[in-house]
């Protein structure tokens, strides 16, 4: 199967998404995966760590000056997290959806924090909000090199 540059540019798409302290306590890093394997996105990098406190304050920088940002921050360092980064066409939107609304009481059920979570601040999972937030979250998170392409087998069955 071949790939004109414009299905390339497409299918290239990368979202950020970290699995926070509560959804690795809670045993949900398998569940949480395989929802957007099955979907048909391409796992690009993935990491286990103890977030350190410069790092989650980078990454909550727009929220610096809310009321929940040190209990947030607090929670972000408090237990590990697993860092992966998803590809494919219409990803970051997509994983949005799958994810559901920031509060888990509102949340779809079929989403993530719809079947999973009941509260705003144990909400389970982040996921970037845009293409900019996208970028600049996978490079804050992930060395270039860390990041692995490679097309998967099953891509032509996906995408005409
Ligand atoms: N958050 C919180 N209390 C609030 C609002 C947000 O603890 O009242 C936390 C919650 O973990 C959320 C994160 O801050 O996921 C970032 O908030 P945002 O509005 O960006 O939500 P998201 O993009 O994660 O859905």
């Amino acid at each position: 199967h071949e790939f004109n540059k414009f299905e390339e540019i497409a299918l290239a798409e990368r979202t950020f998404l970290a699995i926070k302290p509560d959804g690795v306590q809670r045993g949900l890093v398998g569940e949480i995966i395989r929802r957007f394997e099955d979907k048909g996105f391409t796992l690009v990098g993935l990491k286990f760590l103890k977030v350190s406190r410069e790092l989650a304050e980078q990454h909550y920088d727009v929220h610096r000056e809310r009321p929940f940002f040190a209990g947030l921050v607090d929670f972000i360092t408090s237990g590990p997290v697993v860092a992966l980064v998803w590809e494919g066409e219409g990803v970051i939107a997509s994983a949005r959806k799958i994810i559901g609304a920031t509060n888990p009481l509102s949340a779809e059920p079929g989403t993530i924090r719809g079947d999973f979570g009941v509260n705003i601040g144990r909400n389970l999972i982040h996921g970037s909000d845009a293409i900019e937030t996208a970028q600049q979250e996978v490079s804050l998170w992930f060395k270039e090199e860390e990041l692995v392409s490679w097309q998967p087998t099953i891509t032509p069955w996906l995408h005409e």
